[in-house]
């Protein structure tokens, strides 16, 4: 009879997270939450410091942060100031402006008893009042209105941040869960036969470890550069590759609860609301325009902009990311342009993945939790370099060179099969099961609103009878009706920093 008792990897006993940026702390919290036996270290070099960039989230953050982490929310938004954010309003595409929000818009089947078919049907060169979330966009309003005029608060929401002001608050947080931090920089790393053996510092000290979480940033330094694992770059879709970031001081412009993407010459703009402050950002393709004059460009479209910055990155991911005794988190692991803000959410996956399986195997990991961890960290970039494809191949918006690129040259790479499905068959869910990849964090709903937003013609398979279209006014009424009444983002953080206000565990289940 084979021994189903076999040896396995020696167990965690000391973690050293390298880095102190979003995706160090949010990785040290989880770990140090869920696995109290484990010491857990923090080390960054203030001489470096962070990025800096990273301020909209999908709509798992509040529950990662304040359900899973435990992270008190009327502490969060006394010391981090968010504002909320119900998806992106893209200027984008033939139609013009569209919402993409983050409840289900299209992929939603017989909300009425006239309509038949999935809304997407109904939604061809009108997207606008048929979901509540995207009217409330529209309207600049957060929430509803309860019946008693209160604040009535659902869980379809992510956060707008200011990432040195969120990085400054989880090193505060991690200090008082009891995780040690070091300020110091590594000069060179030991390495052996199971990987990263010890840091050097420049203080003259070196730090060992059971286990090194690289998040290091863009550098990625125990992964990329000690490790020397291959990249797999995603050019051939994504032809961005620098972002000229600015921004001013808010006085009366309306705090949307969205984040704005708007087309631009070479690339694309996003905005994103602080409660005191505007922030803007011109991701762009140095292939067709020179810094000076996208720069030129940027500040012609928005003239309040003071003080600019230019960040250089790489769009696509390490072959794997967990190798031997280094697993990486973060921009260290892989990056892709902030189309869809989606480096925060994988980070937070990746750290409670990480938490998960060492609190699970009493602090062992397994060469098959390895594989599954790197199998899901790939699938879970490409899956995300999919989506942005189909922004760049179809947007019909402007005729620059970019553009026309953009149109004739990107790969749709893993997205092909959705998108030639709904050219022949429409918005339709009835390969669900094929068509969705379990990993992807974009449902068909987000494949299909990116689509009919964008114009992208499809097959008509059946004609909307007269009832249905009735149908379809009436409910576009009702929504409107129903959206009409809420709060303004103001008017929202003013209802929750009331002394009175109590958050419940129902407005940020999501995690
Ligand atoms: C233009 C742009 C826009 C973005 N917008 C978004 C967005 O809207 N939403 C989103 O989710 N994400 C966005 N991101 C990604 C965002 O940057 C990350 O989600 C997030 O900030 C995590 O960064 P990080 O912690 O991996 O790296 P960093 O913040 O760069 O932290 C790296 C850490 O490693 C330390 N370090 C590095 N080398 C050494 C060394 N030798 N010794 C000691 N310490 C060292 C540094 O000091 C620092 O503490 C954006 C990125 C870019 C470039």
């Amino acid at each position: 009879m084979t021994d189903l008792l076999q040896p396995v990897d020696s167990r965690t006993r000391e973690i050293l997270v390298l880095g102190g940026g979003t995706a160090g702390f949010l990785a040290a919290l989880s770990l140090r939450r869920r696995n109290s036996d484990i010491t857990v270290r923090v080390l960054q070099s203030s001489k470096l410091g962070i990025i800096g960039v990273g301020e909209g989230s999908l709509r798992q953050l509040p529950g990662f942060l304040h359900d899973y982490l435990g992270i008190d929310p009327k502490r969060f938004f006394a010391e981090v100031g968010p504002t909320w954010k119900l998806g992106i309003r893209f200027k984008w595409g033939k139609g013009g402006d569209f919402n993409y929000s983050f409840s289900p818009q299209v992929d939603v089947v017989h909300p009425h008893p006239d309509l038949p078919q999935p809304l997407g049907y109904y939604c061809w060169n009108d997207m606008e009042d048929h979901c509540v979330t995207s009217v409330l966009m529209r309207n600049d309003l957060v929430y509803l209105k309860d019946k008693n005029g209160r604040l009535d608060i659902g869980d379809d929401y992510g956060y707008h941040l200011d990432n040195r002001r969120f990085a400054a608050f989880l090193e505060r947080y991690a200090l008082e869960q009891g995780v040690e931090i070091i300020d110091d920089l590594v000069t060179h790393v030991d390495v052996g036969d199971d990987g990263v053996e010890r840091l050097n510092l420049e203080s003259g000290n070196s730090i060992a470890a059971d286990l090194f979480v690289d998040c290091s940033g863009f550098a990625s330094l125990l992964l990329g550069k000690t490790l020397d694992e291959p990249f797999v770059s995603y050019r051939s879709s994504l032809f961005c590759d620098k972002a000229i970031i600015g921004g001013w001081e808010r006085s009366a412009e309306p705090v949307h609860p969205y984040t704005t993407s708007e087309t631009m010459d070479s690339g694309w703009c996003w905005q994103i609301e602080h409660e005191e402050r505007i922030n803007r950002g011109y991701v762009y393709a140095s292939d067709f325009v020179s810094d000076d004059d996208a720069e030129a460009e940027f500040r012609g479209r928005n003239p309040l902009i003071e003080e600019t910055s230019i960040v250089r990155f790489r769009s696509g991911r390490f072959e794997n990311a967990f190798v031997k005794n280094v697993v990486a988190i973060g921009n260290s692991a892989g990056f892709v342009e902030p189309l869809e803000a989606t480096a925060i959410a994988a980070i937070c996956t990746s750290s409670r993945a990480l938490a998960e399986t060492l609190r699970t195997n009493h602090g062992r990991i397994t060469p098959a939790v390895r594989r599954e961890f790197n199998h899901h960290n790939a699938r879970s970039w490409d899956t995300i370099a999919d989506f942005l494809a189909v922004h760049y191949r179809f947007n019909g918006m402007l005729d620059t060179p970019f553009w026309q690129a953009c149109r004739a040259d990107v790969d749709l790479r893993g997205a092909e099969r959705i998108v030639s499905y709904y050219q022949e068959n429409g918005p339709s869910q009835l390969w669900r099961l094929t068509l969705e990849d379990p990993v992807c964090r974009f449902r068909l709903d987000g494949y299909y609103t990116l689509l009919l937003g964008q114009q992208v013609p499809h097959a008509r398979l059946g004609e909307v009878t007269d009832a249905e279209r009735a149908a379809w006014a009436r409910l576009k009424e009702a929504t409107r009706a129903h959206a009409s009444h809420g709060f303004t983002v103001p008017e929202a953080l003013a209802a929750v920093r009331a002394p009175e206000w109590q958050w419940q565990p129902e407005h940020f289940k999501a995690a």
